[in-house]
């Protein structure tokens, strides 16, 4: 399939199961000429002070929070009306308002200024030189939260951006741009290009630095494209997020927090929980409690508004969970509760599945699932559940629930992942500006999207260097003289 042939693609409605939307993917000349345009604006926007790129991207967040209800419909008909779109808006606008009130003192921050350590008569002063055009390719969950969480940050850092949806959720794109229009600066350096997988490889040939969030098998292709153009890749993938309960822990708090952090979006999050060990003295009554749980979900199947967990956006993603459960009921797991999809009115919907016998051998104990899973595994002490956890080529996020902090602490300590919650699961948002963290194994490549330093991805440092002294000559200067200049190691 070539990216210049004019393609119209479908896309299914995950609660209907009908195709109700299509649209033309950008050709080659579209991608082209849209990279060429925000290449050209950006020396305007980067030129800019900071303060005036501010004040841009606040009246940006005015104007998303005005569209919420529209942003919130399309985010809905995308994902099936979870009830994170009818955040979306907001949460994308807080997003933008939280950076706005510290990127000043975070550049500020990465400014050096000052004498050379070696080299004293010379003075140094850095500047901060964003990378002209930023491609972001972005998954279907949580699709405008996924397309904007790195293009905020590269906007204030002067850079463009280039954004390249899912082509299974692009339904959101529209009010998206009716926001960005809205602000003509802004819409001058932020461009959208519709498409798939081949759109997105157009993409990678036409930027400067590529911020994906996919799949692992994706991230791997992307990363190779930016391996070829040598720009730098930044990749968050996918998980397998294990929890890890302590003989001490509370099984009332750790049974609600294992289940939220499981079946939240119908699994379809990249650090929802996806493996529980749980000591061998609880586990049966941690697991009757969690069954009694599950069994209070509610599917949102007849009002996309009332229920606690909607269809899946993917239809193909049932697939990959039914054959995860079929893989373990084969190997010996016992489903005590849920069990495979289900259609309902053209929908793929699933009710939390809590599962029992299992263990690594089985495929949804070492591949992503992204479904309501939890698979219960027994552990005898706390030197096997940290084997078992860290037992993964995943290292997204984890967690550990014990009877006190103190407790967990240590055991958090040496799990294998860039975010260890402490007496709950899925506090991943709490680190954002906050904290950067990098994943481990296969989860992401490059820095962190998280921290007050993640805006610094977006950014090459430049070092100015004057010499307020006599320049050595070539032929007066002798290796003594070099020596005498050097720092004493003493
Ligand atoms: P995907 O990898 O199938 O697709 C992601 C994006 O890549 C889409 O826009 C797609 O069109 C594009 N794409 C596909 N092939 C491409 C290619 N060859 N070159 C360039 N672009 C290409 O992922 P998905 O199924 O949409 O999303 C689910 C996955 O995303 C899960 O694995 C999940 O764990 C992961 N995810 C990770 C995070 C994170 O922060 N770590 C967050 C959310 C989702």
């Amino acid at each position: 399939m070539s990216v210049a042939e004019a393609r119209t693609l479908s896309v299914r409605n995950p609660r209907t199961g009908a195709v109700d939307f299509t649209f033309e993917a950008a050709s080659a000349a579209e991608i082209q000429a849209k990279a060429q345009a925000l290449r050209q604006a950006q020396k305007g926007w980067s030129a800019r002070p900071l303060s005036e790129r501010i004040e841009v991207m606040r009246r940006w967040s005015a104007s998303l929070k005005r569209h919420a209800a529209e942003i919130g419909a399309a985010d809905g008909a995308d994902t099936g009306g979870c009830h994170t779109s009818q955040f979306t808006a907001f949460i994308n606008a807080a997003s933008i308002d939280g950076w706005c009130d510290d990127v000043t003192d975070i550049l500020e921050r990465n400014l050096v200024d000052g004498r050379s350590l070696v080299m004293p008569e010379v003075e140094i002063r850095s500047q901060l030189v964003p990378y002209p055009l930023v491609g972001v390719i972005s998954p279907w969950n949580a699709p405008m939260m996924l397309s904007l969480i790195d293009a905020i940050p590269a906007l204030l850092a002067g850079s463009a951006i280039l954004l390249k949806p899912s082509e299974v959720s692009p339904r959101f794109v529209a009010p998206l741009m009716k926001t960005v229009r809205e602000v003509p600066e802004l819409a001058a350096v932020f461009d959208v290009v519709l498409g798939d997988g081949v759109t997105g490889q157009e993409v990678i040939s036409n930027v400067d630095l590529i911020c994906f969030t996919g799949s692992v098998a994706t991230g791997r292709k992307v990363a190779e494209a930016c391996g070829r153009r040598l720009i730098p890749a930044f990749l968050e993938l996918g998980g397998k997020d294990p929890v890890i309960v302590t003989a001490t822990a509370d099984i009332d708090r750790a049974t609600t927090s294992v289940l939220r952090g499981g079946v939240y979006a119908t699994g379809q999050v990249c650090y929802s929980i996806e493996r529980v060990y749980v000591h061998e003295s609880i586990h049966d009554e941690f697991v009757a409690e969690l069954v009694r749980k599950a069994e209070e979900v509610m599917l949102n199947d007849q009002d996309p508004l009332n229920g606690h967990i909607g269809p899946f956006i993917f239809a193909p993603q049932a697939e990959i969970v039914a054959r995860h459960l079929d893989d373990a009921v084969t190997r010996g797991a016992r489903i005590l509760t849920g069990g495979k999809p289900m259609e309902i009115g053209g929908g793929q919907y699933m009710r939390p599945t809590v599962l029992t016998d299992v263990n690594h051998d089985m495929l949804i104990m070492r591949e992503e699932t992204f479904g309501p899973t939890l698979p219960v595994m027994k552990y005898r002490d706390i030197e096997e559940a940290i084997e078992l956890a860290n037992d993964t080529i995943y290292g997204l996020n984890a967690a550990v629930i014990a009877g006190s902090e103190e407790e967990a602490l240590p055991i958090a300590e040496r799990l294998n992942a860039g975010g260890v919650s402490i007496q709950d699961t899925f506090l991943t948002f709490a680190k954002l500006r906050k904290i950067g963290t990098h994943s481990f194994g296969v989860s992401g490549i490059g820095g962190s999207r998280t921290g007050p330093e993640s805006i610094m991805r977006f950014l090459r440092r430049k070092a100015l260097m004057t010499n307020h002294g006599a320049p050595a000559s070539i032929t007066q200067s002798r290796p003594a003289d070099v020596a005498a200049a050097a720092p004493s190691t003493r």
